[in-house]
């Protein structure tokens, strides 16, 4: 790193945090029991999040009750919510063609058969009517995945899965906070999930995930897959064949202490966002995302750039690292190729890859920072 650059990824995400963390390394560290996975910080942390994504809700949006499953990752929480589902050899699995490779290999190791659906060219979310064309009579779910700071079209999905038959899964790993038309992201499918690796909003120093579902089948079946296929009362009682995901209680206590200033840390993020669409709308050769607060969350803050090399070559010439997400749609990748069927092609999918450029948008930027970067993508669009 040289001086005075501006990550993209911050190396001081916890620092405002330091001394709860420390703390809770103690509290839980030296409590009698001596429990460091799934234990009463875990539960209260599933409740306080079904609590908070109910109260994120406009009145009459969330009739049922949420439960939330903590486990191993958000990678884990797809993985297990598709295998509750049933998603096995015989099957299809509709996935967006740009996007985080969990939204294809959790599908894969099933043994099922990921289907690609292109994306919309600005918002870079599946595309809903791509999706309807490829479902089929062995489609067993589609998978739309909120992107960057859009979420996906979810009020057609839901028609779409409905008028097939076919269970909605919400990967909604990156936009929690996020609220679409009175409902918030995770509560739109069958199931959702978040993800609480380090960079994403709600990140922390590890792995975790959760499942969120008004489906109570659903969840007794991913509480169950999280540990073995235990049903949490009788040890050595396997009900299934499950795996180990389980959730850490030093992570769950942190969490809990983090969760009331989630709000204030998404406001900020949005506040900057707005800045930088304000400043890039009318730009040549810019597009920054949709504007607005509806169904909107900033997790990562990507335009797209007619020269998007250049631009990230100039911005690093300012001291601005900036960073691609994704460098090739999912069929592309050598991983993915033989789910790729010979001649197709996922046209927008491909622009976004090669045109896409996210730029810092975490809530510690101060306006000086976030002033100097809008300042620098100005200066490349004008010369
Ligand atoms: C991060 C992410 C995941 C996976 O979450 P992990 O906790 O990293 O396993 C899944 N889907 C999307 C869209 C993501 O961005």
């Amino acid at each position: 790193m040289t001086a005075g650059l501006l990550p993209f990824f911050p190396p001081d995400l916890f620092d405002a945090d330091r001394e709860v963390l420390l703390d809770v390394v103690r509290e839980v560290g030296l409590a009698p029991e001596q429990r460091f996975i799934l234990g009463e910080h875990t539960a209260r942390f599933e409740r306080l999040l079904g609590e908070w994504l109910v109260e994120t809700a406009r009145d009459g949006a969330v009739t049922s009750a949420v439960d939330v499953v903590a486990c191993g990752s958000g990678t884990a929480a797809l993985g297990m919510v598709l295998h509750a589902m049933g998603v096995r050899p015989d099957v299809e699995v509709v996935v967006p063609a740009f996007g985080c490779a969990p939204l294809a290999a959790t599908v894969v190791n099933l043994g099922a058969t990921p289907v690609f659906a292109d994306i919309d060219p600005h918002t870079m979310v599946a595309d809903p009517g791509e999706v309807e064309r490829l479902v089929t009579d062995r489609t067993a779910a589609i998978v739309p995945a909120h992107l960057f700071s859009v979420m996906a079209d979810m009020p057609r999905f839901r028609e779409i899965a409905a008028r097939h038959g076919v269970r909605l899964v919400e990967d909604s790993a990156v936009a929690q906070g996020a609220v679409l038309a009175g409902r918030p992201a995770g509560l739109w499918g069958d199931a959702g999930l978040f993800s609480f690796v380090q960079v994403k909003t709600f990140g922390m120093p590890g792995e975790g995930g959760v499942v969120v579902t008004q489906d109570p089948e659903l969840g007794r079946a991913v509480r169950m897959l999280r540990n073995h296929g235990q049903d949490g009362t009788r040890r050595f009682v396997h009900h299934r064949i499950g795996y180990n995901s389980r959730f850490d209680e030093l992570q769950a206590a942190f969490q809990l202490h983090r969760l009331p200033t989630l709000a204030a840390r998404l406001e900020r993020r949005a506040r900057i966002a707005e800045y930088y669409t304000a400043r890039f709308a009318e730009l040549p050769g810019i597009v920054p995302p949709p504007d607005g607060r509806d169904g909107r969350a900033y997790y990562v803050y990507s335009l797209l750039a007619t020269h998007r090399d250049e631009l990230r070559d100039h911005l690093a010439g300012r001291g601005i690292d900036s960073h691609v997400y994704y460098p090739a749609p999912l069929p592309r990748q050598p991983a993915f190729a033989r789910h790729a069927p010979p001649g197709r092609r996922w046209p927008h999918a491909e622009h976004a890859a090669a045109h896409t450029l996210a730029v810092p948008v975490y809530p510690h930027l101060t306006d000086a920072q976030v002033e100097h970067i809008a300042d620098a993508v100005t200066e490349f669009a004008r010369r």
